[in-house]
């Protein structure tokens, strides 16, 4: 039995059924694609069709909605639809004291109420499937909602089609850098029909997530000391050109670049030529090489300027790529030191780094590190699986040479698999395969030292540069004058300086066995002339504030919105909303969240 007006004060069946809160009751288990159904759709009928006792009706229990709130609002946030106003748990529900009663006492039927409660544990339910590019941002935003206290999503700009590039970000402290927490960063896709590194790293998301609220002890000690950036798909419109292809074709070609037909791992600016030409000069440093201006004469790709951007807005320590078509991980430099010689061994001052960065990921991965397998393409088993990139063969403009010689991130390539768009079946294997160097790799960046560089006040240094004696690559302190130096096991000489500063030397040693960064903290004291002329020089223009990088606003349309019906969430109407079309008044705006 019910009564009218109900609770939202419509005073007819007739008014009820016309309604958009009926509307979206009617078409709720097809939006949410089948998740917190039925259940859901009884709460909302406890409110339009209230139940009475003698004429009364009697609202629905609060504890009852806010238990469905808990479970069912990360299935909201994934379609970008707001919790509807009229299951707003304080305003239209009572507590058990002023009488009300439970609109899901039928379904629990005779199982015991114990039994029936919904688990606090979440399931660690990976679908191992490939994701079109709604499917992905909608996965990604499940995830975070679901570990809203440890992860976040944003987007660092617009693909030229218009395509938000989506980051998932695991950290306690979702949004913000923390003193001494190093940054880790995981890119995928950015060749477009190499698509198992976006799969791998969506995974990765849920994998991390679910297993940070299981309580796995590794994944909680890794999440609770880094700062962890996945971007699974740095090239999205290229990879909706190869999905047309389908699953199964492994072509070489189609949907590789963007759709400006810009090949994204040689846009980067050349400044491996620049370092090539500084090598041999006495105290000159292969690091912070700023962006040459002939570099924005050409076509530059708006993927490359938001990664460019992002690169200076965090400060960034370990990093890879994940491409596919080949079982091999490569390491900078990718340019060969000899333009004539494509296949020449051309080492960066941190070899040995990424050496030990290298066999992390390789050593961890079963096929990559078996040397009787027999596999696809190159033969790199005497090599432990693992090659300098411009010995294997060398290109200009790649991102991990830009990464190493542009800012203080170390980033390596991972040719993650033989195939790059393989079938739905073998991705659960592939998964498994490389989910042990994923997370070896992510954990590489504690190693080596860190600490802080402040003056005698206290105050922190920032932009102090970190230098190891014998290694021409220094690192610069962060805005709270935090640094990060990756270094493989020995002994060092480590100096700090900065402008208008005395330099201040420490002796340093890192056991084979450390698998924490060590903590060596700088205090320098101010002196009245700056002795190196050529130091300081070389520090000042590292960032050009004219550069037109600074002025690129990597959010805003590029290419034409759409052109081959590409979404573009965020500023139009999400996609459900034609389900209420149909409505000439009272359209749900309700349902919108507010931006
Ligand atoms: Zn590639």
């Amino acid at each position: 039995q019910m009564v009218y007006p109900n609770f939202l004060d419509q005073k007819s069946r007739e008014v009820i059924e016309y309604s958009s809160e009926y509307l979206l009751i009617s078409v709720l288990h097809n939006l949410l694609q089948g998740e917190c159904n039925p259940d859901l759709r009884l709460l909302g009928c406890s409110v339009l069709a209230p139940q009475c006792q003698k004429d009364k009706a009697i609202k629905p229990c609060r504890h009852v909605c806010e238990n469905l709130k808990k479970n069912c609002l990360p299935a909201f946030d994934a379609i970008d639809m707001a919790w509807p106003y009229f299951l707003d748990c304080d305003r239209f529900f009572a507590g058990e004291e002023e009488g009300c009663f439970d609109p899901l006492a039928k379904l629990r039927g005779e199982v015991d109420a114990e039994e029936d409660l919904p688990s606090d544990l979440p399931a660690t339910f990976i679908q191992f499937k490939h994701h079109s590019y709604s499917q992905m941002v909608s996965t990604l935003k499940k995830t975070a909602s679901k570990c809203s206290h440890i992860a976040t999503t944003y987007s660092i700009g617009r693909s030229f089609e218009g395509k938000d590039l989506f980051v998932i970000e695991f950290s306690t402290k979702p949004g913000h850098h923390e003193l001494l927490k190093p940054e880790f960063k995981y890119i995928g896709n950015m060749h477009g029909n190499e698509v198992v590194g976006k799969e791998l790293l969506i995974y990765l998301a849920q994998y991390l997530c679910s297993e940070y609220l299981l309580g796995n002890p590794r994944i909680q000690a890794l999440i609770n000391n880094t700062r962890i950036h996945l971007l699974p798909s740095l090239n999205p419109d290229g990879y909706e050109l190869a999905a047309e292809e389908g699953a199964g074709y492994n072509g070489w070609v189609i949907g590789r670049q963007t759709a400006q037909n810009l090949d994204l791992n040689r846009n980067f600016p050349d400044l491996t030529s620049e370092a090539y030409r500084r090598a041999g000069i006495r105290g000159a440093r292969l690091d912070h090489i700023p962006i040459p201006q002939s570099y924005w004469w050409g076509k530059v790709a708006p993927e490359t300027k938001a990664v460019m951007k992002w690169l200076r807005s965090i400060p960034f320590v370990l990093s890879a790529s994940l491409h596919g078509g080949e079982l091999v991980v490569t390491y900078p430099y990718d340019y060969s030191r000899h333009p004539m010689e494509e296949k020449m061994f051309s080492p960066t001052p941190d070899e040995k780094v990424f050496k030990m960065l290298a066999k992390a990921y390789a050593d961890a991965h079963p096929v990559i590190s078996d040397r009787s397998e027999l596999r696809c393409g190159g033969n790199f088993v005497k090599r432990g699986g693992i090659i300098n990139g411009a010995e294997w063969y060398s290109f200009t403009g790649g991102m991990a040479d830009f990464n190493y010689l542009h800012t203080n991130c170390f980033e390596i390539t991972v040719e993650v698999g033989c195939e790059k768009f393989p079938l739905e079946e073998e991705l659960f294997t592939i998964w498994h395969e490389n989910k042990g160097a994923l997370l070896n790799y992510m954990e590489m960046v504690h190693r080596g030292i860190k600490g802080i560089v402040s003056d005698k006040f206290g105050n922190p240094i920032k932009n102090a540069r970190i230098s190891v004696r014998g290694i021409q690559h220094d690192v610069t302190t962060a805005a709270d004058g935090d640094y990060w130096r990756l270094l493989p096991p020995g002994t060092f000489i480590i100096s700090a300086q900065a402008p208008g500063y005395s330099r201040v030397m420490k002796r340093v040693t890192i056991p084979a066995r450390m698998k924490q960064a060590g903590r060596v903290d700088f205090v320098l004291r101010p002196v009245e002339t700056w002795p190196n002329k050529l130091l300081r020089r070389s520090m000042e223009d590292a960032y050009d504030p004219h550069d037109p990088l600074e002025l690129f606003d990597p959010h805003a349309q590029h290419g034409q919105p759409g052109a081959r019906g590409g979404s573009s969430p965020g500023r139009e109407k999400p996609w459900w909303w034609s389900y209420f079309s149909s409505l000439d008044l009272h359209k749900p705006l309700w349902l919108l969240k507010q931006r």
